[in-house]
Formats: structure tokens, sequence, C-alpha cells
């Protein structure tokens, strides 16, 4: 397998898109009525009561993923998966993609192959039909961009401008893991530029490396949230790292917050990778380090005790007034302005 090399033009554009087609043709799921094959894809009006949710996301070569350590399997399944996560930011369920590929000869169509095997394995998983898409060539790096399509009832839909003074902060799991992953990977593929012979020594930081490479979206949270009766007053997912996020919802809402450092939750190997191997302060790592995918909400006091057990839900503060600002409350108690520092990829 690893030796084999079909170039594209040899099957073309046409053969390509069969191939794909071949692979995702059964897996029509409720309300979509045609798949990849005609002009455009087609799909039943959802009920009444519903609300449509529509995301993109467009990851660039040599921007958003290096292949030296990204495998393209990966990378397919995180193209669809981040999607999937703004629509469960939404408080909703996703149900279609579109998937649009900009390639360059140097990609064979085994390594197509190998992108499609993610993204339909992450189809299968969350349940979501591919239903069309576009393929172009590219003058040198790869470019995946994932369009998404779910619904969500009229009344659960979760903006992110609607916070209230007294709501209860949460989030949904672990923070800062996904960004040392990448300075683990990033470490590792240093010293392999160094001497080719040596392999990588990955295995006491899998968790991390699986966090970068293979995030999965909080649908398990909207199910138990909706389960519990209860709809977030606002919502947002995390992939610019907690800081930014916090402050788009509290500038959107108008409102100030305040969190707790103590209650941030990290794990221990990435606390141990922060602070003994990699010299990072694992709260800039919480704070400001992307692409950990959990779910950033907000719950009225009233319905707090009804998701108070569920250990997946960590309550890291509360929000209060605009005018008493963005806080972070340290274990020393004292209070830190909390400032955008995102993860900007320009
Ligand atoms: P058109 O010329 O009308 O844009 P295409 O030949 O580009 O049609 O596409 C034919 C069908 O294949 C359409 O249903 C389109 O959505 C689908 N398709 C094209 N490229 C991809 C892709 N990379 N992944 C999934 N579906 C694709
Ligand atoms: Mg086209």
């Amino acid at each position: 397998m690893e030796n084999e090399r079909t170039e594209i033009d040899s099957i073309g554009e046409f053969g390509l898109i069969e191939r794909i087609k071949n692979n995702f043709a059964n897996s029509l799921q409720e309300y979509t009525v045609k798949g990849i094959g005609d002009d455009a894809a087609a799909f039943q009006p959802n009920k009444e009561d519903e609300i449509i949710v529509s995301s993109s996301d467009m990851l660039l070569e040599g921007i958003h993923f290096d292949l030296t350590y990204v495998p393209l399997k990966h990378l397919g399944y995180k193209a669809v998966v981040v999607n999937i996560s703004d629509i469960a930011a939404m408080n909703g369920k996703a149900k279609q993609i579109m998937v649009n590929i900009g390639l360059s000869n140097r990609f064979s169509v085994e390594a197509v192959d190998e992108i499609y095997k993610g993204i339909q394995l992450a189809c299968k998983y969350y349940n979501v039909d591919l239903v069309g898409g576009d393929t172009t060539s590219s003058p040198s790096g790869l470019v995946l961009s994932v369009s998404i399509l779910g619904s969500v009832a009229k009344d659960k839909i979760t903006y992110r401008d609607t916070a209230k003074p007294g709501d209860v902060i949460c989030v949904s799991g672990d923070l800062g893991a996904a960004y040392l992953g990448l300075q683990v990977l990033k470490r590792e593929k240093e010293v392999f530029m160094v001497n080719k012979d040596m392999l990588p020594q990955l295995d006491e930081k899998s968790y991390l490396v699986e966090r970068q490479l293979k995030p999965e979206a909080r649908v398990d949270i909207i199910e138990e949230l909706d389960k519990a009766a209860v709809v977030p007053t606002s919502m947002i997912d995390i992939s610019d790292g907690l800081a930014s996020e916090l402050l788009h919802i509290c500038k959107m809402s108008d409102v100030g917050a305040n969190i707790f450092e103590d209650k941030l939750p990290m794990d221990r190997m990435a606390l141990e990778t922060a602070t003994d191997d990699l010299n990072i302060s694992p709260l800039v790592c919480m704070l400001n380090g992307g692409e950990d995918y959990e779910l950033l909400f907000t719950i009225a006091q009233d319905d707090f005790p009804k998701i108070e057990n569920n250990l997946k839900i960590i309550p890291i503060g509360y929000i209060q007034d605009k005018s008493l600002g963005v806080k972070l409350i340290s274990r020393a108690n004292q209070s830190i302005d909390i400032q955008a520092q995102g993860w900007k990829h320009f």
C-alpha cells in the first residue's frame, strides 16, 4: 500500500469523484434526498419547528496543518469533526457535509483515498452524509474545505450573545492538551529532521497527540443537556482557547465574567508535560492553547441542579455585570484581566 502510487491524471477528476461516490453511496440518512452525482444535493425540508444551521471551515497546508506530522486520514477526520463541533455549539445535530478539495500532482489517488477514509470514519461515527463537494487542482499545497448542514429545534438553538449575569459558566472537558500535543509533535519533527533514523517517542504522550490529531466533537454533551431538559443560555466551541471564546461570549452578550483558576480542568499528563517537559505555564495552555474542541456554555442558575451531578460538565465560574469585567481569579485570590491572545494564523 505504501509503495502504490496512482497518478490522479490517470483516472481523471471524474474518475476520482466516482471513486469517492462509490465509498459513500449507501449512507443516506434521514432528510437527504439526493447525494453525490447531480448538479446539486437535495434535502427534504425539516420539521416545521426546526431551524437549519450551517457552517464551513477551510484548511490550508502550511497554515493549518503540516503533513510531516499529520497523517492524511487524521486530517480528513479532523476536518469533519471541527464542523460537527460548530453545529454542536449551536445546540444542533449535524446531518450532511460537503467536501471541497484542491490537489497538486504531489498527491496520488491513494493519498486522496486516505483523506476520504478519515472523512468516512467521521461520517459513520457522527452519522452524517457526504452529499457533494468540488474537486480542483492546486499549484502546490493541499486545500481541504468542509461545509456542514445541521438542524436544531427552534426553542433549543443556542447563540453566543445571550448569556446573562448570574449564569454558571461550564466547560465540557479538559483544556490545553491539544496545544501541548502540537508542541510535542513539532519537537519530534525537529528531532527527526536532524536524525532521520530517530523514531518518534510519542507513546507516553499519546493522549496529548490524540487530542491534537484526532479531536472529537462533544455531541454527547448536547445529548445529555437535552435529556436533562437544559438549554444553555449561550454556547461556543473552544477552537481558539478558553480566553478568546469567553471574551466572544462576554462581548457579544454585553456581560462580564469571573472564572476561577482552581476550577479549570487539565489532564494530569498535560500538566506534567507543560511543567516538567516543555516549561510552559499550564494556565497559559488552558487559556490560550487552541483546538480542544470542548464546549464552553452558560447555564441559568435555576437549571444548574439538573446537571450538577454530570461529571463531564465542569463549572468554572459565573457571568456578571459588564462593568465588573472579564476576570480570572487566581489561586492566590487575585483578580486578573483576561486578555484575548488567541491562536492566530496570521
Ligand atoms: P459540477 O460540474 O456540476 O460542479 P462536478 O463534476 O464538480 O459537478 O461534481 C459532480 C458531483 O460530484 C456533484 O454531486 C458534486 O457535489 C460531487 N463532488 C465533486 N467533488 C467532490 C468531492 N471532492 N467530494 C465529494 N463529492 C464531490
Ligand atoms: Mg464542480
